[in-house]
């Protein structure tokens, strides 16, 4: 049998790369996959929940959460705070969940230095004028904004060589496809199976 404990996955991409759709449909077909809410200063987009899509907060609540050793990890993006709340994602690996941390670059390689047994995936747009199509037809963004993410989008792409897996978005079906067989094989590897061989003999 797999070791008990859930596996944790870091899930970066550039903005517009589609993170928010893979996960959406991941989710929905594997009920032993969640994603962490993560916590930021950023104002509500859209039809975004408080406490579903992130905990909104002030700049002042968010540094007393790092102050107080609340946070698993967090980085700057766009002027705004991002991180993960880590008592949530210590309970649900703890209870065999596999927990999908949807961040930025800066943050993932954070999560790899603190968990090395962490699977880190890229969400790779087809095209850079793909994805400004895609942040534009979105809708959510003002120019300047827009611009600033389309930037940044270009320097997380320079990292993705950091991750262990990339997944192309040029469909969705087909990237949730290609996390999913990323997900079977990592739970197939001999790290996370350590008792399997005794486990046998002893039922011999
Ligand atoms: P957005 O404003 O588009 O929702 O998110 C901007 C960026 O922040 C995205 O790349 C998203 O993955 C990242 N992000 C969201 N939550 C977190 C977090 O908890 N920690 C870090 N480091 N990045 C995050």
């Amino acid at each position: 049998m797999p070791d008990k404990n859930g596996i944790l996955i870091v899930f970066s991409g550039p903005s517009g790369s589609g993170k928010d759709t893979v996960l959406k449909k991941l989710t929905e077909k594997n009920d032993d996959i969640r994603v962490s809410i993560s916590m930021t200063t950023r104002p509500k987009r859209g039809q975004e929940v408080d406490g579903a899509d992130y905990y909104f907060v002030t700049k002042d609540y968010f540094e007393k959460k790092i102050a107080d050793g609340e946070m698993l990890e967090y980085a700057q993006y766009a002027g705004n705070y991002y991180g993960t709340p880590k008592a949530p994602v210590d309970e649900m690996l703890n209870a065999g969940i596999n927990v999908v941390l949807e961040i930025e670059v800066q943050g993932a390689a954070k999560i790899r230095k603190i968990y090395p047994d962490a699977v880190s995936v890229f969400l790779m747009p087809p095209s850079l004028p793909a994805l400004e199509e895609r942040l534009r037809s979105r809708g959510t963004e003002d120019e300047e904004t827009l611009s600033h993410r389309l930037f940044i989008a270009e320097q997380e792409i320079r990292r993705a060589s950091e991750f262990s897996y990339v997944v192309v978005n040029d469909s969705i079906d087909d990237a949730v496809c290609d996390f999913e067989t990323v997900i079977r094989a990592e739970k197939m590897r001999f790290s996370r199976n350590k008792n399997i061989i005794s486990e046998v003999i002893s039922n011999v």
